[in-house]
């Protein structure tokens, strides 16, 4: 029994992911935020149990409810962003198990992109969801939380185990890779990862999920050391 994870490209550059669980065939489809563009996918895995969504942006929530509708899900979401997300079936807080199939996920805070900003990790399949608090050698844009908040979730995330998949909102990975080589120009495996991601991108496919262990490597944000460089170097991705 193990969960997959497949990318759903949405809107211009955002990623749902859908997400199976072998055991029992459970689905679930991580922040459907265009019904229409997440629909066939859900169709062919022909049944859909979680609607998980990771923060309260439009770009991740908006089609939840029609998806809901439609199959009959139960939408899991942040309770403490209850009042600002579609209503929530089932609302998670720090350290919550999420059941899926056989498997479940581990509800984990992650503060800093925005405040009430949750993440599933499944160790079953090493699946993390980060919507918008990590991207592949990036993280969020600090619009509701400090540079202290949005290191503390990336420590928390850079923990989880080497092979996990990081399964992001976002395909921003080229231009985070100009961006980390301004801090980091000599690091070898940044160089091999924009290699890596420029084939990807010019056969059309994503560049996520990336491994953790590969992020540790080349993920400025997560080898800022400590929050007062993380707000620098954010600082400056804002600029960039
Ligand atoms: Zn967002």
């Amino acid at each position: 029994m193990t969960v997959s994870v497949q990318a759903v490209p949405i809107l211009s550059d955002n990623y749902a992911w859908l997400l199976r669980e072998s055991g029992s065939g459970a689905v679930a489809i991580v922040d459907p935020a265009d019904a229409d563009a997440v629909m066939p996918a859900i169709e062919t895995a022909g049944r859909l149990d979680l609607i998980l969504l990771t923060h309260h942006h439009l770009d991740h929530v908006a089609g939840a409810d029609a998806v809901r509708t439609r199959w009959g899900a139960k939408i899991v979401g942040a309770a403490a962003d209850a009042h600002r997300l579609p209503r929530l079936d089932i609302a998670v807080r720090e350290g919550d198990t999420v059941p899926f199939g056989q498997a479940s996920a581990r509800v984990i805070d992650t503060p800093g992109h925005t405040r009430g900003h949750i993440a599933y990790f499944f160790a079953d399949g090493a699946v993390l969801l980060c919507g918008d608090t990590m991207f592949s050698v990036g993280c969020g844009r600090l619009l509701e939380g400090t540079a202290d908040e949005m290191f503390a979730s990336l420590q928390k995330l850079a923990a989880l185990p080497d092979e996990t998949q990081v399964a992001c909102g976002h395909e921003y990975t080229e231009s985070n890779i100009r961006f980390a080589l301004t801090v980091e120009p000599d690091n070898a495996a940044l160089q091999g990862r924009a290699l890596e991601v420029k084939q990807l991108r010019s056969a059309g496919e994503p560049t996520v999920p990336s491994l953790m262990v590969q992020e540790r490597a080349t993920n400025p944000f997560l080898r800022a050391g400590n929050a007062g460089r993380l707000g620098e170097i954010r600082k400056a991705k804002d600029g960039f």
